[in-house]
């Protein structure tokens, strides 16, 4: 019996939402609060006469602080999961301090103004120290430990699917597979089509921000920054047949890479169509992608967010999505002595998650893991005071509400590597 404020009302929302009313043993109420209140209002009605779980919903400037404080003291929910952007998370994160309730999220942050000359210099000098130039990392979050710790509150960092199951994966074959891992490499396949030259399967803003930036990968212990899309494979992922993937930079690398030091390389990789990596050239090659105003007859614009406009909105490429997600994890290691190596992965069927609940499997693959980490965290069996992210704790209940919940994985033994 739990009741969770959840912030947002977009896509991965609407998929935690849904989930959250499917299991309404554990959340009894949940408040939908967002920027745009009759957003929150559609979930909440499309919903109307299917589920037991009480649904409220408000407007909200997750922004503004004593806005949200105000909010969690009226409604008293036991966690936050903050399905906004990851603009708001150290806003969020402040007002579940100030109020005295646990924080989710599934995304590390990110400032929205890249130009800000406070945030810039940190960022220059992290660049510098640690070797990757990502506009997000975890220090602005992993900050806040002894803010947590103080308070006795949980903060669980990057619930979706990755950063969130892929790190439960890894947290699961050190566990069950392994006495030591050697290499992890993450692989994120869609193998879905939507019908768009160019569409993203998120919001697009984080999204092309995400892949038009440097690619990096941990070996050592050490960054090693690549040009963007200059590292390609060719994969053949089961259900869904063989794919171009680039490798990326991508938070659960500095997470793991932290939390596993014995392992020796961490990537991540990530498949794109010939289609969508000639669009996002081109845009970048224009400007389009630019998080820099510029003024357009008379006033100031931002590029990107120009850019986001004309794009279909992610949450409208449900009904139209056919075909399959595969994303796993490829371990390599030792066991008793002998060499071993595992591949874990989940596949998705978006169009299975649209008749399920109306959104396509990129959101859904986020969306459930949204919901099972306010599960547990609301269930105290992954509770203990201070920021952590979700390979941080045991992840036996994690992977068994995977099964139920919508996400059932497979392990293969003996995997083709990725060279
Ligand atoms: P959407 O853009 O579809 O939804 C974002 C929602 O947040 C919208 O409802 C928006 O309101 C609301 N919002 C934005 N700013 C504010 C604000 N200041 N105050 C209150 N509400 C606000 O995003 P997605 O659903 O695609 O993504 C949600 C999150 O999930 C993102 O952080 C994304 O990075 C993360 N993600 C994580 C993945 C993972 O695997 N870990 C994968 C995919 C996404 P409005 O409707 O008014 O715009």
């Amino acid at each position: 019996m739990s009741r969770l404020l959840i912030i947002g009302a977009g896509g991965v929302a609407n998929v935690a939402i849904h989930k959250c009313c499917q299991n309404s043993d554990v959340f009894t109420e949940i408040c939908i609060a967002s920027r745009t209140k009759s957003k929150c209002d559609a979930i909440a009605e499309s919903l109307k006469g299917k589920t037991k779980t009480a649904i409220t919903t408000a407007a909200i400037d997750a922004m503004d602080v004593p806005a949200v404080v105000r909010l969690i003291k009226d409604y008293k929910p036991d966690a936050l999961l903050n399905l906004a952007l990851p603009y708001q998370d150290l806003a969020l994160m402040d007002a579940c301090l100030e109020a005295g309730i646990d924080y989710i999220d599934t995304a590390n942050y990110e400032p929205e103004d890249t130009d800000d000359p406070k945030w810039r210099e940190i960022y220059e000098k992290r660049c510098k120290e640690k070797g990757f130039s990502a506009y997000f990392d975890y220090s602005w979050q992993w900050d806040y430990e002894e803010k947590f710790k103080k308070a006795g509150l949980t903060g669980l960092l990057g619930t979706g699917f990755d950063p969130g199951v892929t790190s439960v994966f890894a947290a699961y074959a050190k566990k069950h597979y392994f006495d030591s891992i050697d290499t992890i490499d993450i692989l994120d396949c869609n193998g879905g089509s939507n019908g768009y030259a160019f569409a993203t399967n998120f919001n697009p803003e984080v999204n092309l921000r995400e892949v038009s930036a440097p690619g990096s990968y941990m070996e050592d212990g050490k960054w090693i920054e690549i040009p963007a899309m200059s590292i390609k494979r060719e994969y053949n992922f089961a259900e869904v047949g063989p794919k171009d993937m680039y490798l990326l930079h991508h938070e659960e690398i500095e997470a793991l890479g932290r939390n596993m030091p014995e392992v020796k390389r961490i990537r991540f990789f990530m498949t794109f169509g010939q289609s969508y990596l000639d669009h996002m050239r081109c845009l970048e090659d224009v400007g389009m992608l630019s998080t820099s105003p510029v003024m357009f007859e008379g006033r100031e614009i931002v590029p990107i967010k120009f850019l986001k406009t004309l794009l279909p909105d992610p949450a409208t490429l449900g009904p139209r999505t056919k075909g399959k997600t595969n994303i796993g994890c490829i371990f390599t290691g030792k066991k008793d002595g002998k060499k071993r190596s595992i591949y874990i992965y989940n596949v998705c069927d978006h169009e299975e998650c649209y008749k399920e609940v109306g959104s396509q499997a990129v959101a859904y693959t986020t969306g459930v893991p949204a919901m099972i980490g306010a599960m547990m965290v609301v269930s105290g069996k992954w509770k203990k005071a201070g920021v952590f992210t979700t390979d941080e704790f045991d992840p036996d209940p994690y992977m068994e509400a995977l099964n139920k919940w919508g996400l059932p994985w497979t392990v293969e033994e003996n995997p083709v590597l990725v060279d």
